[in-house]
């Protein structure tokens, strides 16, 4: 993964560090998790076979009518609330005229100058502080097809299994600075739309794509720069290799003295460069114009009332809950509410042990483990219950952090409970301070010379005290302890 610091991504032109800023706005495709499309009955169950999953709505048959599917309204909505934004309680559906061999209308159902959802904003935790980034808009509107040139050598193939899913088309002002913020804000988006079921976020299958809009200016400038639009990328990684390249490409021009071309272009993520693919399109080249076959959507106040009281607790009051709640720190509290069952894990956990050890817990061994065995959250080896038990065997003192590592490994391997294994392996440590004072006094008189000499001034003699404890006890003298009890046994 690259990630571009702020500092990295200001520009050196001329010998001058930060010449230019660049400034992105981006529309990001959401597909609404939703059973069935925007205005058909058809399945949307991902992995289908080609053209499994197509109603005489979605591959346009004559005098078919348009049904709109009120969980995708609904869900919009929800969206449209987590994203703090205006829901709007008139809305219209407009056709966008244009010509594709998957769009099998010959236009898609989209809403454009009245859209379901208007102005909102997103709050972005960056190192350099928190940054609210503005919402234009967030509209429903239908996917297509997919045309599939690489099958066969002289023909085309279309599946129109996407054909009219609904998509949310979330607009973002200008606001964006760098591509760190860009990876900030679509992880956003994807948190906040997974904490509320309306979209999977799965980049690799497509349920979040986003039209990156990329202009650069001098930094200090008031207007911004001519934008160009790469279309439909679909991985955080490739927005931002495309905002470095196009950025680069733009100050490149500007700074011999050219224009930049309002275009849309394509990203090769081969070449990891972005092409011209045509000249900017203006929004009257589409013809848009209100759907005949729909009603303007009127949304009752009270059903969107109901929405906002159903929704879930989200990530930003959750993040100020858990600093309030259980003192952690911004950075802790940020991860732990990324995603939502890696916060019901850690409130889980943190009710039954300590609730600091149980974050620093999580966050390292726990989250390491679930990276190296490619696992999430939700099928870890290990239960909450578990894992509180094991972070509760080290504040007892039953544990040591070293051996809690060991019975950290053998729950993953057995899904065993901790206290079991630390039992059945006789890992507990030998904490009675009486008992270790028995066992040091033996040792010190059994190597009287040595203790001699330490009281010489033959300090490092020390750790070979302390090893003598642990080899006599099989590793399970409490190291603290020990520490401390020769210490007061050899002053004496
Ligand atoms: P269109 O639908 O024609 O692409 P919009 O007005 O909906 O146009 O804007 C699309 C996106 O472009 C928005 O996310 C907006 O923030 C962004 N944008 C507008 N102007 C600029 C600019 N100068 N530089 C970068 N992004 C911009
Ligand atoms: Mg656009």
């Amino acid at each position: 993964m690259v990630v571009m610091s702020k500092e990295k991504f200001d520009y050196f032109i001329n010998g001058e560090k930060g010449k230019y800023e660049v400034v992105i706005g981006l529309e990001v495709h959401a597909q609404v998790l939703s059973n069935s499309k925007l205005f058909s009955g058809s399945s949307t169950k991902f992995g289908a076979d080609p053209n499994k999953q197509v109603s005489l709505i979605d591959s346009a048959f004559p005098g078919m009518l348009p049904v709109i599917n009120e969980e995708c309204v609904k869900q919009a909505v929800r969206t449209g609330l987590g994203l703090n934004a205006k829901i709007n309680n008139y809305s219209v559906f407009d056709r966008k005229n244009y010509f594709y061999a998957d769009l099998p209308q010959g236009y898609q159902i989209s809403q454009y100058k009245n859209p379901i959802v208007g102005e909102g904003k997103v709050l972005l935790d960056m190192p350099y502080g928190s940054k609210e980034i503005g919402i234009e808009r967030l509209h429903l509107e239908q996917d297509a097809g997919k045309s599939i040139h690489d099958m066969d050598p002289s023909s085309t193939y279309v599946d129109l299994n996407r054909s009219g899913i609904a998509l949310m088309e979330i607009v973002s002002k200008p606001d964006l600075r760098s591509p760190d913020e860009v990876n900030a804000y679509i992880k956003k988006l994807r948190t906040i739309m997974r904490y509320l079921g309306t979209c999977d976020g799965n980049m690799q299958e497509g349920s979040l794509r986003a039209d990156v809009n990329v202009s650069v200016r001098i930094v200090g400038d008031k207007k911004f720069g001519t934008r160009c639009e790469i279309k439909n990328v679909n991985s955080i990684k490739f927005m931002q290799m495309a905002i470095e390249y196009e950025a680069n490409r733009q100050v490149k021009l500007l700074e011999e003295g050219k224009q930049i071309d309002q275009e849309t272009r394509l990203f090769d993520t081969k070449k990891n460069e972005t092409r011209s693919m045509r000249s900017k399109e203006d929004a009257h080249d589409y013809r848009y114009f209100p759907d005949p076959d729909l009603l303007p959507l009127k949304l009752e106040q009270k059903l969107i009332d109901d929405l906002k009281k159903s929704l879930p607790e989200l990530p930003d009051s959750k993040k100020e809950r858990f600093i309030q709640e259980y003192g952690l720190n911004s950075y802790e509290a940020n991860v732990l509410v990324s995603e939502k069952e890696i916060s019901d894990y850690y409130e889980e956990a943190a009710k039954l042990s300590d609730k600091k050890l149980v974050a620093t817990w999580m966050m390292g061994d726990l989250f390491a483990m679930l990276n190296d065995k490619a696992l999430n959250i939700s099928n870890s080896p290990i239960s909450a219950k578990n894992f509180a038990e094991l972070v509760q065997s080290i504040k007892s003192g039953d544990i040591s952090g070293r051996i809690a590592k060991e019975v950290f490994e053998i729950m993953v391997e057995s899904g065993d409970n901790p206290k079991k294994i630390i039992e059945s392996k006789g890992m507990k440590q030998q904490s009675d301070p009486k008992e270790l004072e028995k066992m040091i006094n033996e040792i010190l008189l059994k190597n009287k010379d040595k203790v001699d000499q330490y009281k010489a001034g033959k300090e490092k003699l020390f750790g070979f005290f302390v090893g003598q404890v642990m080899k006599l006890s099989g590793g399970k003298a409490n190291p603290q302890l020990t520490n401390e009890i020769l210490k007061k046994l050899l002053k004496g």
